[in-house]
């Protein structure tokens, strides 16, 4: 089968055509980076106006790339939340009318669940289940991968996602957004001992993060005006890994058997932080999963291929299915404040 889908929930737009055999036939990404930049971030209603402007000449764009057409596709999926809503609405309404107009299966994918399925779109021997270390812009859990829709939270932030975390310390470091890959190039020039910064909730019995007081100590390690910024940037990242790490081996230890550590999320594309996740699944004697840089920030491949995994499946939804800006991928999120959801 082949999957069409659609990606809005943030500030790429993105369509991409994917099928069950794991081929990318086509894919496109529109950034908005430039837009925000002037912000410092990204704002709500500039990001729907730019998703509106472009998605359908972009849905188009790839059809033709891949020389298809609507007929040859099997489903329609697009992201329907969590994200910003307006944006969601675009992609998701988008999805509804060609479902419509095609009388093909409208497929609402959660974007965490693109994240967290996009390992298997990039490595075929990928079984569930595994465990998932998901860090993005607006999430940061450690997730036991079950099966399609079937998520049991291990651990959560308490406060800050990590890609958050990286962005306001890269803001602080006047790097400008977004923040993470340019964060992670100065801190290659810098030296990781040099800046003394918290390690919170390591060693604590839960595997949760907290990343608050981490950027707090990065803003006053950058106002005492002591540290070079390279320094400030590699201390950063490693008390960043330093947390990553000790709070995953907690998690392996209470998570029972997987078949492989995973990572996902934007924070993934960072290579510091998968050597070392790397080093913690050989210690484990188990496989380390990351999909290519590319697949890690938000793109529509990945829920093309969440919907594949649906659409196999034999799941579909009703046009009237509503978009979600919070949408959390196991119940028990809900109930843990501030949850990162
Ligand atoms: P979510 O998926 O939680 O809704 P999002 O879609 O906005 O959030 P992603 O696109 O998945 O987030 O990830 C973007 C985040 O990843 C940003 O915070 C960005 O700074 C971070 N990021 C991207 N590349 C790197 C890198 N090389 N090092 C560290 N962080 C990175
Ligand atoms: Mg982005
Ligand atoms: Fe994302």
């Amino acid at each position: 089968s082949i999957v069409l889908g659609i990606e809005s929930s943030c500030d790429e737009t993105a369509a991409a055509l994917v099928t069950d055999g794991r081929v990318i036939l086509a894919q496109r990404i529109a950034s908005q980076d430039e837009a925000h930049r002037p912000y410092g971030g990204v704002v709500p209603e500039i990001a729907a106006r730019a998703h509106a402007e472009r998605i359908a000449p972009l849905i188009e764009a790839t059809l033709a790339d891949a020389g298809m057409t609507l007929d040859q596709v099997d489903a329609i999926a697009a992201t329907a939340g969590p994200g910003l809503i307006g944006g969601v609405m675009v992609g998701l309404v988008t999805a509804k009318a060609l479902a419509m107009a095609t009388d093909k299966p409208l497929i609402a994918v959660n974007h965490l669940e693109g994240h967290a399925l996009s390992p298997r779109l990039a490595d075929a021997s990928l079984e569930y289940p595994y465990l998932l270390l998901l860090v993005s812009g607006g999430h940061c859990q450690i997730l036991l991968v079950e099966g399609v829709g079937r998520f049991r939270r291990i651990g959560t932030t308490i406060d800050d996602a990590l890609g958050e975390a990286f962005d306001k310390s890269a803001k602080v470091l006047g790097l400008g957004y977004p923040g993470g890959p340019a964060l992670e190039r100065l801190a290659l020039q810098g030296d990781a001992r040099k800046v003394p910064l918290p390690r919170p909730l390591k060693g604590s019995e839960e595997p949760h993060f907290s990343f608050a007081g981490l950027k707090s100590a990065v803003l006053r390690a950058k106002q005492s005006g002591e540290y070079a910024d390279a320094d400030i940037a590699a201390s950063f990242q490693q008390a960043a890994i330093d947390c990553l790490i000790d709070r995953t081996r907690r998690a392996l230890a209470k998570a029972g058997p997987v078949n492989a550590l995973v990572v996902a999320g934007g924070v993934a594309a960072n290579k510091a932080i998968r050597g070392a996740l790397e080093t913690l699944a050989e210690a484990h004697s188990l496989p380390f999963i990351a999909p290519p840089l590319a697949l890690c920030t938000d793109n529509a491949a990945m829920i093309a291929w969440a919907g594949v995994e649906r659409f196999e499946r034999g799941q579909s939804d009703p046009l009237d299915v509503a978009a979600r800006p919070r949408w959390p991928l196991d119940p028990e999120a809900e109930t843990v404040r501030g949850a990162g959801v």
